[in-house]
């Protein structure tokens, strides 16, 4: 079925090109250590292998820096490095990968006192230095707080675009045109509502499309087909991530996964009948990534669908990140958050801690959460 793209700019990321009509690609994600150039050279193998057009692989410290170079040695997949806040880490990175995505919000945080138009500058000199792409990635749960503060606590839609098009601002002041934008939320009709907006404002600008911390599958899958199928429709998306929770031995689904979202969607066979049920029990999780802190995440993430299976009808949001991160921001508009530290999971209930439990009595603690959060509202109605 042929589709109609938004006329969106041309942006060449190593061997591919996403924007222009172009056709959409998948990307993933490494979840192993960066710092282990071994076995991130072989997971970003396996991700190309599966269909991934460009790979990201997460950079937060020197020793994850080093890495690079014997990762681009060892795979020829398109590389994009992820940046949080350290994002002067891009200087040494940059000369083995192919994008830098960053994130305003992150941005924001670190060295305060200096100018955020001076560290994005700081950024596209690097990126245009060493023939590099771009993405601003913005995320609902990690935009910056003085954009925030000019929107009402309810509007989580506004704050992530305004953060997008300023960004576009600044880039396009300091003249660089080689990148792409993403406006991710776990909650897939925040996602059409954000996309759409920014796209009918920059509609020249190449777009990555995402659903975060979509949880496991098949829920998570379900979720970014909702909110895929409805931005394609009206010819939003160059370039796609799943964010699935899996165990590293089968990440390589998320991309078969963004595959099947994309060829069902030009063969015809779309589901937008499916609308997500904002009154049902909706669990999400992070796709996990090199900065999980302890394995048993993804574990726990499974645990937590077993042990509300019977709570299907529950209008109840948990949410659970494999590191600090996002994690603390990223569970606050989440009725009970979990995230993960090396020994301890913090549970909260909406920004509130509630506490610091080992990962063999967490779920208890979540149970009592649970059975405290449905007594309220019972009380309450
Ligand atoms: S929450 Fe942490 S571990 Fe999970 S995907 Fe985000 S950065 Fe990675």
């Amino acid at each position: 079925m042929p589709i109609k793209r938004n006329s969106t700019r041309t942006v060449s990321i190593g061997s591919t090109v996403i924007g222009g009509g172009n056709p959409l690609i998948v990307q993933s994600m490494c979840t192993a250590h960066t710092r282990d150039a071994e076995a991130t050279a072989k997971q970003a193998t396996e991700l190309s292998k599966a269909g991934a057009g460009i790979v990201r692989i997460a950079v937060d410290s020197k020793k994850d820096a080093q890495a690079l170079e014997a990762i681009r040695d060892n795979c020829d997949a398109n590389l994009s490095v992820d940046l949080q806040e350290n994002y002067r880490l891009a200087a040494s990175v940059a000369k083995y990968v192919d994008k830098i995505r960053y994130n305003p919000g992150h941005l924001y945080h670190h060295e305060r006192s200096k100018p955020v138009e001076d560290k994005v500058r700081f950024l596209t000199d690097i990126a245009a230095e060493n023939d590099c792409a771009m993405r601003v990635g913005v995320n609902s749960g990690s935009v910056d707080p003085e954009m925030k503060a000019k929107f009402s606590a309810d509007d989580a839609v506004s704050p992530m675009v305004s953060s997008a098009l300023a960004h576009c601002e600044m880039l396009d002041r300091i003249g660089f045109d080689r990148f792409c934008v993403s406006l991710k939320s776990s909650h897939p009709d925040r996602v059409i509502e954000a996309n759409k907006m920014f796209a009918t404002q920059r509609p020249e600008i190449p777009i990555h499309l995402g659903v975060t911390e979509a949880g496991m599958p098949p829920d998570g899958i379900i979720k970014t087909r909702i909110a895929f199928e409805q931005l394609f429709a009206a010819g939003i998306g160059d370039t796609v991530r799943v964010s699935l929770t899996l165990p590293e031995a089968e990440k390589y689904k998320e991309v078969l996964a963004g595959h099947e979202i994309i060829d069902d969607f030009l063969a015809g066979r779309v589901r937008t009948v499916v609308k997500f049920n904002p009154d049902a029990l909706n669990i999400i999780s992070c796709p996990s990534c090199s900065r999980v802190e302890n394995e048993a995440f993804i574990d726990l993430a499974r645990q937590v669908k077993d042990i509300t299976e019977d709570l299907k009808d529950e209008a109840i949001t948990i949410a659970i990140m494999g590191c600090r991160v996002n994690g603390p921001g990223e569970t606050d508009d989440a009725d009970l958050g979990l995230w993960c530290g090396p020994n301890y999971v913090n549970l909260k209930r909406g920004e509130e801690k509630v506490g610091a439990y080992r990962y063999n009595e967490i779920l208890d603690h979540l149970q009592i959460e649970i059975a405290k959060l449905l007594d309220d509202r019972n009380e309450a109605a």
